[in-house]
């Protein structure tokens, strides 16, 4: 097979172009050549994070590497066969451990046997999946595919400390089924949770002061939640929006310089984007499908505008796969994406019959 050369520097020009392809070439058998890697951010090249995914992804596919070392602007990745079983990686900082896990899942989820990963380091980072996100929102969706997990959270980990720990056990299919996301019901239930570890709790209730004036969520529906076995201090907010089909969980997280009543809006803006949208599918999750999908050969899903990471991530997915996928804009604003596809390996044939979310 002839090595893939990719642009890191592409598009988004960010980590997630090297987690798709990590985890293509695992599915796919195919080598790659990634350079440029993370050019587009202020301090490219492999951090933490990104080397603990291309060591996890060597693990799981006894790969053989070259390049995998920190500030590494250039890798090179020769998979072999994956096989499932137990394995633990360890990010070292408070690097995301939910976008490590992401990079692994694809190749187990139509592997031969069952696998469980236990990953440590950050588990509610800014601008990446809090474990929350992956326990209710995508887990559940990729559970549709036929794949069944099994989450466990040991404790949260926080920057600058870390230290978080979760495990997922993975009980594979032999091909997954296609699927599509259109026609959202009504809200059924709604929750604010306001994540502290060791910081004072009137951040988290300036934070739900917010959410109900904005939102106009009802107090029982706003919650502060310690969390006494966080390695450090640190905190988040999750409004979580629960229809019949799917939960969405969508977060803000407190940076250098920003007010507790920053971060609740971050937040609820996005939830008003999409409560305002007839999307099923929100942003973050947009992207996050678009891999399964096209293993699966094809499905379609409604959602608000799309982000340049779910274009990127379906440039790169056509490089390694033979599918289409097409963004639509519809009258009413919202976008179809539309996935269609040859067959791909552990995915669902191209006669599948689509199943409904709904
Ligand atoms: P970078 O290269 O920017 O340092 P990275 O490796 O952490 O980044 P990105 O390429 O930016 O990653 O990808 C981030 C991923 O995290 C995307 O899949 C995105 O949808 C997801 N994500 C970001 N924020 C959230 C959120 N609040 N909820 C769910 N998913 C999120």
């Amino acid at each position: 097979m002839s090595t893939i050369l990719i642009d890191g520097s592409e598009g988004e020009g960010g980590g997630q172009i090297l987690r798709t392809a990590l985890s293509l070439s695992m599915v796919t058998g195919q080598p790659f050549r990634m350079e440029k890697i993370r050019a587009g951010r202020p301090k490219p090249g492999l951090k933490r994070q990104h080397l603990t995914s291309v060591e996890a992804a060597a693990a799981v596919s006894r790969a053989v590497v070259e390049g995998a070392f920190l500030e590494s602007t250039s890798v090179e990745f020769l998979p072999g066969k994956v096989i499932p079983g137990s394995y633990s990686f360890d990010v070292g900082s408070a690097g995301s451990t939910t976008l490590v896990l992401q990079t692994v899942l694809p190749p187990l989820l139509t592997s031969d046997g069952i696998s469980r990963l236990t990953v440590t380091g950050g588990t509610h980072n800014p601008a990446a999946p809090p474990y929350d996100f992956l326990l209710k929102t995508f887990g559940p969706q990729l559970e549709r595919f036929g794949p069944k997990l099994e989450w466990h959270l040991e404790r949260p980990g926080f920057f600058p400390a870390g230290g978080g720990r979760f495990s997922v056990t993975i009980h594979p299919v032999p091909q997954l089924t296609p699927m599509e996301w259109l026609a959202r019901s009504p809200v059924r239930r709604r929750t604010a949770r306001a994540l502290i570890s060791r910081t004072p709790e009137s951040i988290a209730r300036r934070q739900l002061v917010v959410v109900r004036q904005r939102l106009a969520w009802e107090p029982d529906e706003c919650l502060v939640e310690p969390v006494p076995t966080a390695r450090g201090p640190g905190q988040a907010l999750l409004l979580e929006v629960q229809t019949d089909e799917i939960t969405t969980v969508f977060s803000g997280f407190p940076d250098r310089g920003r007010t507790p009543e920053d971060v609740a809006n971050e937040a609820i803006e996005s939830v008003e984007r999409w409560m305002k949208s007839d999307a099923m599918v929100d942003e973050h999750l947009a992207d996050q499908l678009l891999i399964p999908m096209a293993l699966a050969g094809g499905g379609r899903f409604r959602t608000t505008e799309p982000s340049s990471h779910t274009r990127t991530n379906a440039s790169i997915i056509r490089r390694f796969l033979e599918v289409d996928i097409r963004f639509d804009q519809e009258s009413s604003g919202t976008w179809l994406v539309t996935v269609s596809g040859k067959r791909n390996p552990g995915g669902g044939t191209k006669d599948s019959a689509l199943r409904s979310a709904t």
